[in-house]
């Protein structure tokens, strides 16, 4: 029998928190008990400004009551159908919302129930295509340096985060990376996207010549790299990958977890760089955070390609038990409803210059080495601390949360992507916040 059967109900040791300090949070745990449009209530009753939409996800703001109704609805009328062999009409009407939305040519979705999962479940529909194809010897993955593309096994092999791969393994076999594009040296304040780097991008022809075209099956990256530190592609860079797959009968993927949902003040980040994948991944956004759900968009090639077999046969053998669940239909719907609205889809663009300026009013605050901006994201680099590398950017973290204010850092860069209802005033108030922490740390 445990031993921790008396343990108090609010005991913090059971949980065993994702990348997280757990051994410090649970020293001085920062716990949250509501939220409502821009703000978080802690557990303290403070009121803390959301500068980050949860994790990148919640970007209508908190408990939209028109979401929340929709969740409470559909959890009455029908909690689950299976997801296999049988359908409810909420998960096609959302892909009708949904690829209604997407770049031409992009008609089809299959769900899954997270950033993670919609990696895997792309990468999987790639090496599958091609072998639909008849190109079974495309089995060759390329992924890039500080790319993040969740935590599951393709996710991390594909991943350039050195923390997430090391203690796992080989990871998937046959997977390369291309380059990171970040080059603080020459794009250090760059305002959007950076002049110089765009010619990394014919490294791929490298890498593809070096084992041949026919052996590579996809190329996978974030249009902008969230998670390591907002990092955004130099001019030229995507079409140039782009050029370089179309050349050479290769997959592009874009990690749209983050940038998809209006981050970019555009639907998606394809939209903004007027470059198309061949699938786009998203979650978060997609149900503004509230039930777990994520999204792969394929083109109508790779789908007619499946649907050439035999008619009696599936035509893929993956999915989730709850791919396409009810209640994440039923919020994706509501969700996208809210966006559309709201003109939430396109509000990052109105806002992105009175965000730039804001932002770029840090670069005299101490410690700043580095200040990123597109759409409504945004990154501030801090010069590491000597022998202690993220101490300074994490005590930022803590300070800002102190003064009411949500941010995440990510090594020694802090990081924002606030609710996309965000107004000028909440603006101010995060970079003044920031301001104060910048010149509190050590
Ligand atoms: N891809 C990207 C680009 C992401 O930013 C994330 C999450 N931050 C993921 C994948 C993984 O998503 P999840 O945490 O929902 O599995």
């Amino acid at each position: 029998m445990s031993n921790r059967l008396n343990a108090a109900p609010n005991d913090l040791e059971a949980f065993w928190m994702p990348f997280t300090a757990n051994r410090q949070f649970k020293k001085a745990p920062r716990m949250l008990t509501g939220a409502k449009d821009m703000h978080y209530t802690t557990s303290d009753g403070r009121s803390v400004l959301d500068g980050t939409a949860g994790l990148w996800c919640v970007n209508a703001g908190h408990c939209r009551p028109k979401i929340t109704e929709a969740v409470r609805e559909q959890v009455g009328e029908m909690d689950y159908a299976p997801a296999f062999q049988m359908g409810h009409p909420k998960a096609f009407e959302l892909a009708n919302q949904l690829v209604s939305l997407a770049p031409e040519g992009m008609n089809h979705v299959l769900y899954t129930n997270s950033g993670s999962e919609s990696v895997e479940t792309a990468l999987k529909v790639a090496l599958a295509y091609h072998r639909a194809k008849g190109d079974g010897s495309r089995f060759r993955l390329i992924g890039r340096e500080r790319g993040y593309h969740g935590v599951n096994f393709g996710g991390i092999s594909v991943g350039g985060i050195v923390s997430n791969r090391k203690m796992f393994g080989t990871l998937l076999t046959g997977v390369d990376h291309l380059s990171h594009t970040h080059m603080p040296d020459k794009n250090a304040f760059t305002r959007g996207e950076p002049e110089h780097g765009g010619d990394i991008a014919s490294e791929l022809e490298r890498i593809v010549t070096l084992h041949d075209a026919s052996t590579v099956a996809a190329v996978i990256v974030e249009p902008v790299a969230g998670s390591t530190g907002v990092l955004i592609p130099p001019k030229g860079y995507l079409k140039k990958l782009r050029d370089i797959c179309t050349k050479h009968g290769i997959l592009l993927i874009f990690d749209e977890v983050i940038t998809g949902f209006g981050r970019l003040g555009t639907p998606f980040a394809a939209d903004y760089f007027d470059v198309t994948p061949d699938m786009i991944t998203t979650a978060k956004g997609l149900t503004n955070g509230v039930i777990p759900m994520g999204a792969v968009f394929v083109t109508d090639a790779i789908h007619d390609t499946f649907m050439n077999g035999p008619e009696h046969l599936i035509e893929f053998f993956h999915g989730y038990t709850y791919s396409g669940n009810p209640m994440a239909s039923a919020a994706g719907l509501a969700t996208l409803e809210t966006y559309k609205e709201e003109g939430l889809l396109t509000r990052g663009a109105e806002l992105a210059p009175y965000w730039e300026d804001a932002l770029h009013s840090l670069k005299d605050a101490p410690h700043v080495v580095d200040i990123r901006n597109i759409g409504l994201i945004g990154a501030i680099e801090l010069e590491p601390m000597k022998g202690e590398p993220t101490k300074r950017a994490f005590s930022a973290f803590l300070k800002a949360f102190e003064k009411g204010c949500l941010i995440r850092t990510t090594g020694d860069i802090i990081a924002l992507s606030p609710p996309l209802i965000i107004e000028k005033n909440h603006i101010d108030e995060l970079v003044d916040c920031l301001r104060t922490v910048l010149n509190e740390v050590e």
